[in-house]
């Protein structure tokens, strides 16, 4: 398989080749120049198998370049027994809430939010792309949460990257600091800046727009733009598929739709889904669920698409999801109107902020299965005392898919709702909706009484540029093997 940019700059290359690289040179995304096939015959060929299996299966349709050996080593080193509970990603029957609702557990990975899913096969396939290439990596990240605690337990312990995080100190949660801060691995550095989130990435950005810097330190990302991100997703679409049509006893071609809800920010986790839907997943529809940072909705039920900016955008009960620009829509609007079409779409909206793509609303819905809708706070906090009632207690992300999920569901189509973080991550929430202190699980407790370790700075590049130049790993550091 090969993948060119979205904005037509970049000659065709292969998997390893753009694995490394956020942005392709052109500023545009890479993508799939064409898809494989995923007939039902090869889909059932899978149904045996276990999470590590599928996952080589899967990725390999989209890493041609990478030998089959290779991509299971990586597979069982990144989904095994010490990164995650077998089976990986359980799907849970949930129709006394519903008939036909499901949950998809993404989140029993070491910093419960399923980034972990994506980024646990990053720590895998960068190092060993590095390894070929006798290169080292240097990741600088800002995060306000998920992203960075995720990005830190893949990449700890690996002798050719470093990770150096940047986090707004005192804003994030208890448990999001103790997963960050309580590493103490050689190659994690984690940097509280005095400041907020955007003081963080406004840091990252400068470092990242020195180019003599950032070569000399080999400085990189993996944001949620990197595409070996999106393949690693689109593994637990075709596994929770598969087990949920397991359960369906005669398996006559229409018993095998499914409708697939995502809570949604960056537009990574759904594209993945709407990948491996073009590809022959027998997906039926795909439900993007937005909070009240809702420019997806907007986009998918009016056709424009108005990205807001940074003060325009809210703080919610669900975070991870307060994103006013989709990062990865980019790449659903390339797929949606072909090369030429996306080049004066894209011009559009670059020149006026805004792009009107409403002759395309029928199209998304029906051929490409696409429906969308947002909860609110309020809502989100009964959906999660309903769920309570059944005895299944949820994230406020998660409420957001169930919400949207119990509203859109039609009868006679199973619907999955993906579960993208445990309820112990964002007590506050869940308390505030069930009216009474939650357990703090032994786990939870034992990670906040761990020593923590961190390095303080203002929120200014010197002391950061220090730091860099002081621990950055190299091409000839002695570790690197
Ligand atoms: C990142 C995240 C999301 C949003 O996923 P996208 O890929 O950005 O659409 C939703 N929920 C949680 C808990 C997250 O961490």
């Amino acid at each position: 398989m090969h993948y060119i940019s979205t904005r037509g700059g970049m000659r065709a290359a292969r998997f390893t080749e753009v694995l490394l690289s956020g942005l392709a040179p052109d500023g545009g995304l890479v993508v799939p120049v064409t898809l494989p096939a995923l007939s039902r015959d090869r889909l059932e060929t899978w149904r045996s198998l276990d999470y590590v299996a599928l996952a080589a299966e899967v990725i390999g349709l989209f890493a041609t370049d990478v030998p089959e050996s290779d991509l299971q080593n990586m597979t069982a080193a990144a989904y095994g027994p010490q990164r995650f509970p077998a089976p990986v990603v359980p799907v849970r029957d949930c129709s006394t809430v519903a008939a036909g609702l499901h949950l998809v557990g993404l989140s029993e990975g070491p910093t419960m939010a399923f980034k972990d899913l994506a980024m646990q096969f990053l720590g895998q396939a960068v190092p060993y792309v590095l390894g070929k290439q006798g290169q080292v990596l240097n990741i600088l990240g800002a995060t306000s949460g998920d992203t960075g605690s995720a990005a830190e337990h893949a990449f700890r312990g690996q002798d050719a990257v470093s990770v150096f995080m940047l986090s707004p100190a005192d804003r994030m949660s208890p448990v999001q600091r103790a997963q960050m801060y309580s590493l103490h691995d050689p190659n994690i550095y984690n940097v509280a800046v005095e400041g907020v989130f955007d003081d963080c990435q406004n840091l990252v950005k400068a470092l990242s727009n020195d180019p003599a810097f950032k070569a000399q330190y080999s400085l990189g990302a993996v944001n949620s733009i990197n595409i070996g991100r999106i393949v690693a997703q689109a593994v637990y679409y075709v596994w929770a598929w598969l087990r949920v049509t397991d359960r369906t006893e005669e398996r006559r071609p229409s018993d095998l739709q499914v409708d697939v809800c995502v809570p949604s920010g960056n537009f990574g986790n759904i594209y993945a889904g709407h990948l491996v839907r073009s590809m022959g997943l027998p997906v039926r529809r795909l439900i993007v669920a937005t909070n009240e940072n809702n420019v997806l909705e907007e986009f998918f039920s009016t056709g424009i698409y108005t990205p807001r900016s940074a003060e325009a955008t809210l703080a919610t009960s669900s975070p991870s999801m307060d994103i006013s620009k989709a990062s990865n829509l980019e790449r659903f609007l390339w797929s949606l109107l072909g090369p030429g079409r996306f080049s004066h779409a894209w011009k559009e909206l670059e020149d006026s902020g805004s792009l009107d793509l409403s002759d395309q609303v029928e199209r998304m819905r029906e051929e490409l299965g696409f429906v969308a809708m947002s909860s609110s706070h309020a809502e989100r906090l009964e959906t999660i005392r309903l769920m309570s009632s059944h005895g299944v207690i949820v994230d406020p992300h998660t409420a957001d898919g169930i919400t949207t999920a119990l509203r859109l569901m039609e009868p006679g189509f199973p619907t999955l709702v993906l579960e993208t973080a445990r309820p112990e991550k964002f007590l506050d929430t869940v308390e505030e909706a069930l009216g009474c202190p939650q357990p703090v699980p032994d786990s939870v407790s034992k990670l906040l009484a761990l020593p923590q370790r961190k390095t303080t700075i203002p929120n200014d590049e010197k002391p950061l540029r220090a730091i860099i130049a002081e621990n950055a790993v190299t091409a000839s550091s002695p570790i690197l093997r």
